[in-house]
């Protein structure tokens, strides 16, 4: 099933324990539809650069399967630029620059060959821009999944308030699910946000794993201990991705289906975390995938007898 995606395509500068890096390519939509290349080949991505941002990325969008025709390429203006940098658990981190450049003023089209898509992943960028998406589209997508953070929960209530209801599936991290509703206990918070609109709600919790609530269930995936996490960067957008691509490409949005759709999700992150930005995540062969899903599967299997 076709899958379309929109949010930042980026610069980014980061600083981690391990290192430094110069500009390099990031963005929530970068990370999403790499993603999701793996799980679905209709993979159609809305999002603005500038002039500056590499052919040679495009590229290798394009080659991952990635239907760029709605990327607008704005001449003579500048990509949108993030840079941040981590503590030393990894966990958290702070923003240390933002330049929106050609996000400013961002009107997303979306051109005809993505009408009908099924399934609508709104990465992370304004709320008003995600919602001008969904109101876009002739026809309302089957699943729409919502990825937002803390600087919108903070400056773009209102806006996100009017958002929440028109989605299926709400993404966050603990700390934004409990901005945004003010309640500590997760539990709490989920349900709260399902008071808000969206039906389920997935809470990261970085690598103590992802909750997912749906309609007073609850399902609990662990993240996979690994030995060295080098950048934590992208790695819930490409959780979202891998979420949405499995989704996508099985086409079945059921409690027990969504389970599986976290483990995927899961599986690709940790791939992500282990490199710096999004290398890690462009050169994977199904074999690997699969061979991680399965230490997810080992890693809380047991028996009661
Ligand atoms: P994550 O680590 O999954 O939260 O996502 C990191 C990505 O989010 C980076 O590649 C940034 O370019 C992007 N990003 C950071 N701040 C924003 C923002 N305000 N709007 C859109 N994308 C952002």
């Amino acid at each position: 099933m076709s899958l379309l995606t929109i949010g930042s395509v980026a610069f980014d500068a980061l600083e981690t324990p391990f290192g430094k890096t110069d500009k390099i390519i990031g963005g929530a939509a970068t990370y999403i539809t790499l993603s999701a290349s793996y799980f679905t080949k209709e993979n159609n991505l809305v999002a603005v650069v500038g002039d500056d941002f590499p052919q040679s990325m495009i590229d290798d969008l394009n080659q991952h399967g990635v239907n760029t025709e709605g990327l607008q390429v704005r001449v003579g203006e500048k990509t949108f630029f993030w840079s941040g940098k981590y503590h030393n658990d990894m966990n958290t981190r702070d923003t240390v620059e933002v330049q929106l450049n050609v996000m400013e003023d961002f009107d997303p089209v979306i051109p005809d060959s993505y009408q009908n898509c099924q399934y609508l992943m709104l990465g992370n960028t304004a709320p008003a821009i995600q919602r001008t998406v969904i109101e876009r589209l002739h026809n309302r997508p089957k699943l729409i999944v919502l990825d937002t953070m803390n600087l919108w929960i903070e400056i773009a209530n209102p806006d996100l308030m009017t958002l929440l209801p028109m989605v299926d599936v709400l993404v966050v991290n603990d700390e934004e699910a409990r901005q945004l509703t003010g309640e500590y206990a997760l539990v709490k918070a989920a349900a709260r946000i399902r008071q808000m609109g969206p039906k389920t709600v997935i809470i990261k919790k970085g690598e103590h794993g992802a909750l997912l609530f749906h309609e007073g269930q609850i399902f609990f995936a662990p993240a996979l201990p690994l030995e060295a996490v080098f950048d934590p960067t992208g790695a819930g957008d490409t959780f979202a991705g891998g979420f949405i691509g499995y989704l996508a490409k099985t086409d079945d949005i059921s409690f027990d289906n969504m389970k599986r759709a976290i483990i995927y999700g899961s599986a690709m992150a940790s791939f992500c975390v282990e490199k710096f930005g999004a290398e890690r995540i462009m050169n994977l062969t199904q074999e690997e995938i699969q061979a991680r899903v399965s230490e997810f599967v080992r890693l809380s299997a047991f028996g009661l007898v």
